[in-house]
């Protein structure tokens, strides 16, 4: 895997382990997002581990020891503001939601987050989010065409399968055990549809049906299973 270092001036120290994995979409093309991420003369400073070109060319922006600024206010099972405990991928798609990801690039980024897992194992499938999923409502990437199935089929994250029996009662409990935030700053119906966005992108009204809550069954068997 050959990955090109282009550094960015923005990154902090690291006080704690990583676990999580965090990907997102640049909104971008390349050239303007590996310019943004590394950018030290902006207000909002951001930067992002690596940046994952269309063609599937990797670029590291901060070494995986240092604090990246990708996810801001964000939440994951139980823990606030993930960039101390995270890696972040951005990857170059101007809108997941309305433009396909091509092959080339889905399977280097296979392949980088298995190789970062192996790095770190406390990144276990539970752990690898999208933006949306740590930062219901106010983020949406990695969107609606994002292909999930395709890399949980690859050991990158969870996918669930059809058919278990529905969560029954209170879903933003079952939600939060399952990873997502509590209902604070957004509402239930919101964490409903980041939920739907990544695991039912066909659809995304916030309504907790039996549908909805049948995935979240499956997923929270899963990872009980997997005792993560
Ligand atoms: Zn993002």
């Amino acid at each position: 895997m050959a990955v090109i270092d282009l550094p960015s001036p923005n990154h902090a120290a690291r006080q704690a382990p990583v676990d999580v994995l965090v990907l997102h979409y640049t909104e971008l093309p390349l050239e303007e997002s590996l310019r943004v991420l590394r950018d030290d003369r902006r207000e909002h400073r951001v930067s992002a581990h690596y940046v994952l070109a269309e063609d599937g060319a990797i670029y590291r922006l901060v070494p995986e020891d240092r604090v990246a600024w990708h996810a801001g206010r964000s939440h994951w099972r139980g823990r606030d503001a993930l960039n101390g405990t995270s890696i972040g991928i951005e990857i170059v798609n101007l809108h997941g939601d309305r433009h396909d990801y091509p092959d080339e690039q889905i399977a280097a980024l296979i392949e980088l987050c298995r190789d970062i897992a192996g790095r770190h194992p406390a990144i276990v499938p539970r752990n690898v989010v999208g933006h949306s999923d740590i930062a219901p409502k106010r983020k949406v990437d990695p969107g609606l065409r994002f292909p999930w199935a395709r890399l949980a089929a690859s050991g990158v994250g969870l996918w669930p399968r059809a058919g278990a029996k529905p969560v029954e009662g209170d879903i933003q409990a079952a939600l939060q055990a399952f990873g997502y935030p509590p209902a604070a700053e957004v509402t239930t119906a919101d964490i409903v549809a980041a939920f739907q966005r990544r695991f039912r992108s066909a659809q995304e009204d916030g309504i907790a049906d039996p549908e909805t809550r049948a995935l979240l069954a499956d997923l929270l068997q899963q990872v009980d299973a997997r005792c993560e």
